[in-house]
């Protein structure tokens, strides 16, 4: 029992860390209702950027907040009802688009996406799938030169903290990306950045590697976890099969918030942006070499295994509410003046929620009062890229070792949970 653990959610985060862990020697199970890398690990877009320290609650976001409140953009729609019912949570968000916490937030964050893409690198091998991975970078355009002179607090972030950027005139984004229409008069090439072509493809090569290395993937809906004495939990599947381990790690994503109530009384001040995504064809032999980002369309475009993959900003909503398609076709339309996109190639498109806490961090180490409770949540844009990261550092506070950096800006105990 003593070195046993339970990880709850197999998505990018919850298999990075059973890696992780199963190399520290600890004897892991991985639970989750469905197979790996299937809910918001499988649907983004891809992208591992060190640009992404910048949250969206910067210092900037003020400028921009009186017309995202409109709800007209494609890249931000909100329910006012939601915000009513989490409006804790939205004080929290805004209140930290202010210099002081934007700066914490930036340096904590850089420090994890640094540890990640090493992480990552090193699992694509691993798992035998660095064919993969792009190091091509990504590209944010920008439809008019005052939108490009706007950016100025995030280029003065990437500079700061060493991201390579290059700005580049409209000649030069024709040379770099031939396939793109000539409407962006500036764009922003954030070289220190890769993607891959199949992020659920990779969670789940992580996932075969790690039960390759003799873990445990059981395929169920866990239904409460309690303590059942001084040092073990129990894990109560739907259907009644209950595990006992040592320690838990809740790495539930979008749905830890609920669970964390409903099995241990716990308040995580989570909110969820949520994001829809559908693939395209390409007219006439276009292509694309690498991710864009249209900062006017407010959509993202990435070459993917199946197809050109449009996703959409944020709609901060409940994560269960009814779909409202009204952003994607906004995005496509924006994404068709763009790019030659040729048809749609599912009939549905694919939903999934960024979840996310007040101050754009998530939550890694242990429970304050829960002894043996670890949580690994709360990773809003960027969980893709930072699980493995993630999993580094909540390895070593498990192991009692040295973190690669301090985790404070992580630990569970700035929130009241
Ligand atoms: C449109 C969009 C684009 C994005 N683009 C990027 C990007 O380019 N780069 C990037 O780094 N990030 C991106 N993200 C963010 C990233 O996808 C998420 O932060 C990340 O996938 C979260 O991973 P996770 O493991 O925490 O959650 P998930 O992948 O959602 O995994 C949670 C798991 O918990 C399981 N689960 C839930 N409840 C239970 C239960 N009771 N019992 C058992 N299992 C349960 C679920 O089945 C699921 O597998 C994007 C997100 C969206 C929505």
């Amino acid at each position: 029992m003593k070195n046993t653990v339970a990880i709850l959610g197999a998505g990018i985060v919850g298999v990075s860390c059973a890696l992780e862990l199963q190399g520290r020697g600890f004897d892991v199970t991985l639970l989750d209702r469905t197979s790996p890398g299937r809910e918001a690990s499988y649907g983004n877009a891809g992208v591992l950027a060190r640009s992404s320290l910048v949250p969206f609650n910067n210092p900037g976001l003020w400028a921009s907040l009186p017309k995202l409140l409109k709800n007209t953009s494609a890249s931000f729609r909100h329910d006012p009802a939601f915000i009513a019912r989490n409006l804790p949570w939205a004080l929290g968000f805004l209140s930290r688009a202010r210099a002081s916490a934007f700066e914490e937030t930036a340096t904590a964050l850089d420090a994890l996406i640094r540890l990640s893409g090493e992480a990552h690198r090193r699992l694509l091998v691993e798992a035998g799938v660095a064919h993969r991975l792009r190091e091509t970078g990504w590209v944010f355009l920008y439809r008019s030169e005052e939108a490009f002179a706007g950016t100025r607090l995030s280029r003065e972030t990437y500079e700061r903290f060493g991201v390579a950027t290059q700005a580049l005139d409209a000649h030069e984004l024709a040379e770099l990306e031939p396939s793109l229409k000539p409407i962006f008069p500036r764009a922003l090439w954030i070289k220190d950045a890769a993607s891959v072509d199949s992020p659920g493809r990779v969670v789940e090569a992580y996932a075969q590697l790690f039960i390759a290395r003799g873990g445990r993937i059981r395929q169920a809906l866990v239904d409460k976890i309690e303590r059942s004495q001084a040092d073990a939990w129990r894990i109560v599947e739907e259907g009644g099969t209950v595990h006992e381990a040592s320690r838990v790690v809740l790495a539930l994503g979008p749905w830890t918030r609920e669970f964390a109530k409903k099995a241990l009384g716990l308040h995580v001040p989570m909110a969820f942006e949520r994001g829809y995504h559908m693939h395209y064809g390409a007219a006439g032999g276009a292509s694309l070499r690498r991710p864009i980002y249209d900062t006017g369309g407010g959509y993202v475009l990435s070459p993917m295994e199946q197809g050109l993959r449009l996703s959409t900003g944020v709609q901060l909503t409940a994560r269960d509410a009814p779909r409202n398609l009204v952003q994607l076709e906004l995005a496509e339309r924006a994404a068709r003046e763009a790019f030659p996109l040729d048809q749609r190639l599912e009939a549905e498109p694919w939903l999934g929620s960024r979840p996310t806490l007040p101050d754009s961090r998530p939550i890694i180490g242990e429970c304050t009062g829960h002894a043996g409770l670890w949580l690994a949540f709360g990773h809003q844009h960027i969980g893709f890229s930072t699980g493995p990261g993630t999993a580094a550092l909540l390895g070593a506070m498990m192991a009692g070792e040295p973190c690669a950096f301090d985790p404070a800006p992580f630990r569970a105990s700035r929130f009241q949970l």
